[in-house]
C-alpha cells in the first residue's frame, strides 16, 4: 500500500477524522511509510500549543482532561487529546474514546480524542509521542493535551513533549514525595491537587509547596492549584494557568528553547532508528554472525569489530 502525499495532506486540512486515526495508527505500528507521512505532514506548521497532563494512576486525570477540554470548547478552541499508554499490550484505537468521562465529547466535532499504545517496544515511545503530535498540529488543532497513563520514566519523558507540563496528584499519605521520587515533580510547570473534596488535600499541597522551596530559586515559580474535577472546579484557574505559564515561556525564549530540545531529541531518535536499522541488515549478510565468531576465539577485540561493521554499514 502506497500512501499518496498529496491526497493525505490534503484530507488532513480538511479535518477528516479517518485519516488522523489512520495516521496515528501508522506510528504505532512503526510503518514503513511513516518517514514520508511525516514529511508531508511537517510542512503543515498548525501551530498548537501542547500540554501535558501528567501523574499517577487514578489521581484523575482523565476526569480532568475531559473537564479541561469542556472549558476550551467554551474558550471555541479546538482540542486533540492523545492518551498515552505505554504498557498496552493492545493495539490502541479508542481506549480513552470509550471512556465514560470523554463521552460528551466524542461527536463535538472540534474534539479529536486517540489514544496510543506503544506497545512496550524499547524506546518505541521516544518517536512515536512527537510524531503523533506532529499529525495533531497538522490538523490545525489550537491546543493538544497529551496525557500519560502509566507510571515512572515514561511520564518523565512524555512531559518532554508538551509545552507546558501539569502534574496532577490526589491528596494521600505520602503522594508528593512519591511523585518527588518518581521524577514527577520536576518536571512540573503546574502543580494540580486534585480531589480536592477528600481530605487531606491542603497538607498534600502544603508539602508541594515546602518541597518547591527547598530546590532552587527559578525564574518561574509552578503554582500550586486545588481541583475538583468530577464538579468542574478549579478547571478554569488550571487554564489559567498555563496560559500565564505560556506567556512567561514565550517572553523568556523557554518555548523556543523547549521545542529545539525536542526536536534534536527526534533526530537522534531518528537516526538511531536507522544506524540499528543498518546494522540488523548487516547482521544478515552474516558479517556480524563472522565478527563474533572472532570475538569468540580471541582473535579479534569488539571494538575493533564494532570498527568493521559499522564500516560495512556505512558502504
Ligand atoms: P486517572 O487514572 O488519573 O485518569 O483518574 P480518573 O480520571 O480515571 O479518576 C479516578 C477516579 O477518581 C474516578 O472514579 C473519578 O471519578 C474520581 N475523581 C476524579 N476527580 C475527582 C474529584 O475531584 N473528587 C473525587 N472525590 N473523585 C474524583
Amino acid at each position: 500500500m502506497k500512501i499518496d502525499t498529496d491526497e493525505l495532506v490534503a484530507k488532513l486540512k480538511a479535518g477528516d477524522r479517518r485519516t488522523i486515526a489512520r495516521l496515528i495508527s501508522l506510528v504505532e505500528d512503526a510503518s514503513e511509510e511513516l518517514p514520508d507521512v511525516i514529511r508531508a505532514v511537517s510542512s503543515l506548521h498548525g501551530g498548537a500549543y501542547t500540554v501535558g497532563i501528567t501523574g499517577p494512576p487514578g489521581a484523575g486525570k482523565s476526569t480532568l482532561v475531559s473537564a479541561l477540554v469542556g472549558i476550551l470548547r467554551k474558550r471555541d478552541l479546538t482540542v486533540s487529546v492523545l492518551a498515552i499508554d505505554p504498557t498496552s499490550p493492545f493495539s490502541g484505537g479508542a481506549l480513552l474514546g470509550d471512556r465514560l468521562r470523554m463521552q460528551e465529547h466524542a461527536t463535538d466535532p472540534g474534539v479529536f480524542i486517540r489514544s496510543m499504545a506503544t506497545r512496550g517496544r524499547l524506546g518505541g515511545l521516544a518517536w512515536a509521542a512527537p510524531h503523533a503530535l506532529r499529525i495533531l498540529d497538522a490538523i490545525g488543532t489550537d491546543v493538544i493535551v497529551v496525557e500519560t497513563v502509566g507510571v515512572g520514566q515514561a511520564e518523565v519523558d512524555v512531559a518532554r513533549e508538551a509545552d507546558t507540563t501539569a502534574v496532577v496528584l490526589a491528596p494521600g499519605f505520602g503522594d508528593a514525595i512519591q511523585a518527588n521520587k518518581a521524577g514527577l515533580l520536576e518536571i512540573a510547570d503546574i502543580y494540580v491537587v486534585n480531589k480536592a473534596d477528600r481530605e487531606g488535600a491542603n497538607t498534600t499541597a502544603r508539602d508541594i509547596k515546602q518541597m518547591l522551596h527547598l530546590g532552587e530559586a527559578r525564574d518561574w515559580e509552578p503554582p500550586v492549584l486545588l481541583t475538583q474535577a468530577v464538579d468542574g472546579k478549579g478547571i478554569e484557574d488550571l487554564w489559567d494557568a498555563i496560559e500565564r505559564h505560556r506567556a512567561h515561556i514565550e517572553s523568556s525564549g523557554e518555548l523556543r528553547r523547549r521545542r529545539v530540545a525536542r526536536n534534536a531529541h527526534e533526530i537522534v531518535e531518528i537516526a538511531l532508528g536507522r544506524i540499528r536499522r543498518a546494522i540488523d541488515e548487516v547482521g544478515d549478510k552474516e558479517l556480524l554472525d563472522s565478527l563474533a565468531e572472532q570475538v569468540t576465539d580471541h582473535g579479534l577485540d569488539p571494538y575493533t569489530a564494532a570498527d568493521k561493521l559499522l564500516a560495512e554499514v556505512e558502504r
